[in-house]
């Protein structure tokens, strides 16, 4: 056995993929015209598989943030939020996520992954349990390695499943953590959150939710799933992040329990890396004031998810169970999959192309992640080109 040896296998495997162009995975973005809009291969290609739901990266309050802060405080922090990179911005943005979430406590890290691999492996140790839901997130799941804690998994959004599996853990339950998420990143489906908190408050356990994909999207405010589904004050840790409705990059955790703010001193992924940029917390906190009165921007891209969702719905993609910002086509294998994502990009249309393991049951998906910056052209657009396109999607048998 050699070092490289997996690498053959993968090469071998990838290969003709891999040989795409323009590339399918971390395809050239040459110039961005605009939150939807950026040169890729030398065309003019209209985006509709980013995390922008609110279209805020162009936003002139967030610019101006992000310019000033620049010019003031540099490129970059130097250092860790333990050590030198502890700036006013970081514990303003921390005070602001807390009164956001009316909760004690906020802690500001790097990454969204970071927020979720600080939080959880700071959290749960040798002795806990986590107990997460099939279809997180792979920082969550690293978290929960990093953590060293007992992993058990259970059946997607089955709060029955989730039950059971409390039952069976007896009086471990005092330190277990459950995990869930507002929105799922794979198929746009919501967590049954109002009955997976009554569950988990009748056996005493913890629960985390990541916010990733809800903030900005959900709850009149923005807060995400916790507040459409009314439960903000029952769930114990709210993670999120600022790479998507916030339009930077940092990530987040709220909760009313001290304990967050103890774990900066045992967190090993809040401790041992540098602290985000100046400008990037300066135009979180921008996005952050327009995501709170950003009702217009919510409706406007709820109007965009059901426009798109019924039209691919009619046209007989397989989607997932839900509308939202996040609409995934499931198609049946990596030819069908390369053919619909090939096409949308010759009409002018960049969307996301996801393999199993990271795409569920094992069945590749086409998913488009739309933007209240969408225009109704946009969005016309896209549904006339998946109609064009839906003889590609059908099932193989048909
Ligand atoms: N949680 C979920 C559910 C995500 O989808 C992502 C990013 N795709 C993250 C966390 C990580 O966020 P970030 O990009 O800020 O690292």
């Amino acid at each position: 056995m050699n070092l490289f040896d997996k690498f053959t296998t993968f090469i071998a495997d990838k290969e003709p993929l891999l040989a795409i162009k323009p590339e399918i995975f971390g395809t050239p973005i040459e110039k961005m015209y605009s939150p939807t809009e950026a040169s890729i291969g030398g065309r003019r290609i209209l985006l509709a598989g980013t995390n922008n739901y609110l279209g805020l990266t162009f936003a002139p309050e967030c610019l101006a943030a992000a310019h000033q802060a620049i010019d003031e405080e540099g490129t970059g922090t130097t250092g860790s939020r333990m050590a030198n990179g502890n700036y006013t911005g970081h514990r303003e943005l921390e005070r602001e996520f807390a009164e956001f979430y009316g909760c004690k406590h906020a802690v500001v890290f790097s990454t969204g992954y970071q927020a979720n691999l600080g939080t959880i492996s700071g959290l749960a140790g040798a002795a806990d349990v986590l107990l997460i839901d099939a279809h997180c997130h792979a920082s969550i799941y690293d978290g929960c390695r990093l953590s060293g804690a007992e992993i058990i998994r259970f059946r997607h959004n089955d709060t029955t499943d989730l039950e059971k599996r409390l039952r069976r853990l007896g009086d471990r339950t005092g330190s277990t953590l459950v995990i869930v998420e507002g929105i799922y990143s794979m198929l746009g489906d919501q967590a049954p959150l109002s009955a997976m908190v009554e569950v988990k408050k009748s056996y005493g356990a913890y629960m985390l939710i990541d916010e990733a994909h809800s903030l900005g999207v959900l709850g009149k405010t923005g807060q995400g799933l916790v507040e459409a589904a009314g439960v903000t004050n029952n769930v114990d840790f709210i993670t999120g992040t600022f790479s998507k409705s916030l339009g930077s990059i940092g990530g987040y955790c709220v909760s009313n329990h001290r304990e967050l703010d103890i774990m900066r001193y045992l967190s090993r992924p809040y401790i041992f890396t540098a602290s985000p940029s100046p400008s990037n917390i300066a135009s979180a906190r921008a996005a952050l004031r327009l995501l709170k009165d950003g009702e217009h921007l919510r409706k406007r891209l709820w109007e965009n998810a059901n426009r798109l969702y019924s039209c691919m719905q009619e046209q007989g993609y397989r989607l997932g169970p839900q509308v939202g910002p996040v609409i995934s086509a499931q198609l049946e294998t990596t030819e069908q999959a390369l053919a619909l994502w090939t096409a949308l990009i010759e009409r002018g249309i960049y969307v996301n192309l996801i393999f199993p393991p990271a795409a569920p049951h094992d069945k590749p998906l086409v998913r488009c992640s739309l933007s209240a910056a969408h225009t109704p052209e946009q969005i016309e657009y896209l549904c006339s080109t998946f109609t064009d396109l839906a003889s590609l999607a059908r099932p193989l048998s048909q």
